[in-house]
């Protein structure tokens, strides 16, 4: 029994513990990051993403849960770096909880201020949605990866991955979704992971089909399943740095290459070359320093084997983990000579509002999300692409934790669908209150120049008022809970990024908070690649009529 097990409760039905339901959402949300189903390391409030995390310490969590009981439905509670520090007074339209995580000054937003400030007490790393929240398991991530591998397949591989061989690395919280992701496109995937309790639990989640220890029986099961045309995915042991040059000397060519490690996080996210998962965490508690030079070095190597495969000819792009950055820094100057997900296969759907939306049943019960998958297949009949998605998703996806559904709805879906929502909650058809939310990786609340904003057309990659804005006019507009987060992704001093979560409670101001939000929060997104010179942003813009003074000038 860990200190998680006897903390995070698993409130279920109707029965409030809060004042109103917005606090009920925050707090079931907030105790569902952590919930051991779902949280990667619950016991050290790590939810995912190296050290991704929902509320400071113990104590801090104590406090707002506590805060969140006591709040009253016109009150705000404010919570910086995962601890509760004030509740003032607002409006019942307002947020219930306004969230700031990580954030440091420009000058001093590197990874050496944040663990000074960690240690001290002072701050925690909230990642994107552990410490805002709205973290669903490896499903938040497995959609969006689809569509890049689906993508991938439409560019490269006439529209399947059937008879090719992805080769990647990471099987933690987000990277664990790649291997499901793949054969949902039909290929042969081999993901390597240092640590043999993450494969286990992709394989007890159905995210990987087998594991294996040794690269010959990966090869050997992959290059058959390839000729076969069978999609499968192998959960290879082993260190990425290491097994990458070792299938080159072999004389392997993966069709596919790219990597999920937490190389974001040098001292608590990426294991370097030649040790134990023991020896690690050994070295990472005496000798941080020592720690962090050994990792970034391995991971120079791992981008040098990666460029070597991309130039035998293997697809690589860069998964969102800032290793390329790394690579750079430690002095491989052809680190950036493969493209990220986001300019390769992803900006046009930002363009159109769309990203990583997502529903939670705080009812608890499976059947709330699957009453909304049948008015989404039909309600939106036309759109085959996203019927295919919700179809596969519940035949293929375990719920982890509270019942929820991904799906990447743009500008105008997402306010119609959360009307329905809402709807079916004031009717009783839905069996509680819905909680609406994204990731902060969506079209119009990152700015991040290695990831999301990429390779943008005007050169706005580092320009990072977007996401204040957006946290701005999402909050304005009543959304229940909005966060803003420094160095999400790709780690400190290389984002900033907003989060925004908004409750169907089936009352009619909540179904006016939603019209608002949902509009604008995806309007962001159309917005600022209309500011960046996208045409598709553009049309989408006329189309939907949004209002933007300087469009064309
Ligand atoms: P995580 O910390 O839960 O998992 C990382 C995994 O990498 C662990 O299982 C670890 O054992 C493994 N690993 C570390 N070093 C390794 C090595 N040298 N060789 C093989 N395996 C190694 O993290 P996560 O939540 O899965 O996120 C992974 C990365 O992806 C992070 O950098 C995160 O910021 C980024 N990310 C990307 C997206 C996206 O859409 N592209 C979304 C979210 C997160």
């Amino acid at each position: 029994m860990g200190i998680s097990d006897e903390k995070v409760i698993r409130y279920r039905g109707k029965e409030l513990h809060t004042k109103g339901w917005l606090q009920e959402a925050a707090l079931r949300m907030l105790m569902n990051n952590l919930d051991h189903e779902v949280a990667e390391h619950p016991d050290e409030l790590v939810v995912y993403g190296g050290i991704g995390k929902a509320a400071r310490n113990w104590e801090a969590f104590d406090a707002i849960v506590k805060s969140l009981k006591e709040l009253e439905n016109d009150e705000t509670l404010l919570v910086q770096s995962g601890k509760p520090v004030a509740i003032f007074k607002s409006h019942e339209n307002a947020p219930r909880v306004l969230i700031a995580n990580s954030n440091i000054v420009p000058a001093y937003a590197n990874w050496e201020t944040f663990h000074e400030l960690d240690k001290k007490g002072l701050m925690m790393y909230g990642q994107m949605t552990a410490g805002s929240w709205i973290y669903i398991g490896s499903q938040g991530i497995v959609q969006g990866t689809y569509e890049t591998f689906a993508e991938l397949a439409k560019q490269h591989f006439n529209g399947s991955l059937a008879h090719t061989i992805t080769v990647t690395a990471g099987l933690g919280g987000m990277g664990g979704a790649q291997p499901l992701a793949v054969t949902m496109n039909g290929g042969v995937c081999i993901a390597i992971d240092v640590d043999e309790t993450r494969i286990d639990r992709r394989i007890e989640t159905r995210y990987t089909d087998v594991k294996v220890k040794t690269l010959d029986e990966a090869i050997e099961m992959a290059e058959k399943a390839k000729a076969e045309g069978k999609a499968l995915s192998i959960g290879l042991l082993g260190n990425a740095a290491e097994i990458l040059p070792e299938m080159i000397a072999r004389g392997f060519k993966p069709d596919v290459l790219t990597d999920q490690t937490s190389a974001h996080d040098p001292l608590n996210g990426y294991t370097p070359v030649g040790y134990t998962q023991e020896e690690a965490s050994k070295l990472r508690k005496e000798n941080p320093d020592e720690y962090v030079k050994k990792s970034k070095d391995s991971m120079k190597k791992h981008v040098e084997a990666m460029v070597n495969m991309m130039d035998l000819g293997s697809i690589t792009f860069d998964y969102g983990n800032n290793i390329r950055q790394v690579a750079f820094d430690e002095g491989f100057e052809r680190a950036f000579d493969f493209p990220g997900f986001v300019p390769a296969y992803i900006r046009p759907q930002f363009c159109e509002g769309k990203g990583p939306f997502r529903w939670a049943a705080l009812s608890g019960d499976p059947e709330d999300i699957y009453k909304l998958d049948e008015v989404l297949l039909r309600e939106f009949s036309d759109n085959e692409h996203l019927c295919n998605w919700i179809r596969m998703a519940r035949e293929k996806i375990e719920f982890q934790g509270l019942p929820s559904r991904i799906c990447w709805l743009g500008y105008g879906d997402r306010a119609k669908f959360g009307r329905i929502i809402n709807d079916m909650v004031a009717s009783g058809e839905i069996s509680a209150p819905i909680v609406i939310g994204r990731d902060h990786l969506d079209s119009g609340s990152v700015a991040s120049p290695n990831r999301e904003t990429e390779a943008m057309k005007d050169g706005s990659d580092v320009v990072a008022d977007w996401p204040i804005l957006n946290a701005l006019i999402n909050a304005v507009g009543g959304a229940t809970w909005v966060s803003v987060h420094h160095g999400g992704g790709v780690g400190m001093g290389y984002s900033l990024h907003a989060g925004m979560v908004i409750v169907a409670d089936g009352t009619k101001e909540a179904e006016e908070r939603i019209q608002r939000v949902l509009t604008t929060d995806p309007g962001m997104g159309v917005v600022r690649h209309v500011d960046a010179g996208y045409e598709l942003a553009e049309k989408t813009a006329k189309e939907k009529n949004i209002k933007i003074p300087m469009m064309n000038r």
